[in-house]
């Protein structure tokens, strides 16, 4: 008996076995809450299968995690999705190449701080993260000092999930302290303040001057900490950290998995401190959202220490790597974003949620609004009830994804200001009863 029968499924039938047998993020299995099935999606509008609250359809807050920029059924992507599947949807990168692989490596050393020059395409966030930690350890390691193999991080950062990434995660406040004492210990610093503060810089530079024999990275999100608690900073540091790890032989990485084209009003977040990392990790945005791919990039510096070792190569090969099907798509959102004035959308952006999110802050129970080009964040006092503030969001017509003390959105570019205002009142609406 197949579990299910030829032709759509009824919502019902499709809930029930979305339960029993379909993991969801940070969710128990079988699954207790009741996900809301999406039909389809276009421009920044979700259609569901099933009214939610009286709503057919949401206004897309989320842009699915920082990575739908250009809204959803793009006539650009889907014709370089339909154009690339008809020639060739995946081919192993082994001993192969392609062509949407080279002209978009080649288009992201364009796009990218000067130095950087090799780029490893992989298929996921974490994954680039994973590349990005084993070049900086094989890089020392390959010159002789195999002692340099451990990473200082901020506390408040995320990530990703695998193993690399987990352990550079909050330790204190984030979700992996589960596994505390059986990842690799790692070495952290205070999260940055917002402002810059001589004091706290004096710190970083002291921490990287301290742990450098045994540092092979310092691995950072540039400007904005994501998924660990989206708090904003002075890129100030990121100029203190360049300098200490220029000074003791350290590599440093910037995450810019979601901070990337554009999001935080400059095409990478590095820009607003001027400085380059030695490597550089990319994803979410990089195919419009359209599919699962990420980026390492790193400078030939970094390359060079890999090729003088007793291992010569970097030993890491995912089947999927490289998956053309992606890199056109991902050349195509690239055009598409850069072809336009997208600084120009991000900061109509910027000002529609300033302006919009003010109410949120006279709210009770509102410690904090911030934002920063196309990010806005109302921070609680309180952990959010998510079901409460999730619905009050729907009944408003938007989709929302709070966590822990957070109600934040990051639209997609090319919503207009009307829907904007809407997905402003639907955050306040959802401050008010989460
Ligand atoms: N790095 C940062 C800064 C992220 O925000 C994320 C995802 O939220 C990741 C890495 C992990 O990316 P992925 O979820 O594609 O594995």
């Amino acid at each position: 008996e197949p579990l299910t029968a030829p032709g759509p499924l009824p919502v019902g039938e499709l809930l029930e076995l979305d339960r029993a047998h379909v993991w969801h993020p940070y969710s128990p299995m079988p699954g207790r809450a009741d996900p809301l099935v999406v039909a389809s999606a276009s421009g920044v509008r979700l259609r569901l299968a099933e009214p939610a609250h009286g709503r057919h359809e949401l206004i897309d807050g989320m842009s699915s995690w920082w990575s739908a920029i250009h809204g959803y059924n793009h006539p650009v992507l889907n014709e370089a999705a339909r154009t690339q599947l008809e020639r060739m949807s995946h081919v192993m990168f082994g001993g192969l190449t392609h062509e949407p692989a080279v002209r978009l490596a080649a288009r992201l050393v364009e796009i990218t701080p000067e130095p950087l020059r090799h780029v490893f395409l992989s298929d996921s966030g974490s994954v680039a993260v994973e590349v990005a930690v084993k070049m900086c350890l094989q890089h020392w390691r390959s010159l002789g000092r195999p002692e340099k193999r451990r990473l200082l991080t901020w506390r408040g950062g995320y990530h990703g999930d695998t193993w690399q990434p987990m352990a550079v995660c909050d330790p204190d406040g984030g979700m992996h302290r589960l596994w505390s004492g059986v990842l690799p210990r790692q070495l952290f610093a205070d999260a940055p303040p917002a402002g810059f503060d001589e004091a706290y810089a004096k710190t970083l530079r002291a921490a990287v001057a301290r742990h450098a024999h045994e540092l092979a990275a310092v691995i950072v999100e540039p400007v904005v900490q994501g998924a660990g608690g989206m708090r904003f900073h002075s890129p100030g540091y990121l100029r203190v950290l360049r300098e200490a790890c220029d000074e003791h032989g350290v590599l440093l990485v910037f995450d810019e998995i979601a901070t990337g084209f554009g999001r935080t009003g400059t095409l990478f977040a590095a820009g607003q401190a001027g400085v380059s990392p030695d490597v550089m990790c990319l994803g979410k945005a990089l195919t419009g959202g359209y599919l699962s791919m990420a980026a390492t990039l790193c400078t030939s510096a970094v390359a060079d220490g890999i090729s003088r070792g007793e291992v010569p190569v970097l030993a890491h090969g995912p089947t999927f790597m490289a998956n053309p099907l992606a890199a056109a798509v991902a050349g195509a959102s690239i055009d598409l974003l850069l072809g336009q004035d997208w600084a120009q959308e991000v900061k109509r952006l910027e000002s529609g949620l300033g302006e919009g999110l003010a109410e949120a802050g006279k709210l009770p129970g509102v410690r904090e609004v911030r934002v920063l080009g196309g990010i806005g964040v109302v921070q609680l006092d309180h952990e959010v009830d998510l079901a409460a503030a999730t619905g009050a969001a729907v009944r408003a017509g938007v989709w929302l994804r709070p966590f822990r003390d957070l109600i934040y959105v990051m639209p997609p570019y090319v919503m207009d200001d009307a829907d904007l205002g809407r997905v402003c009142e639907a955050v306040c609406a959802s401050a008010a009863a989460g």
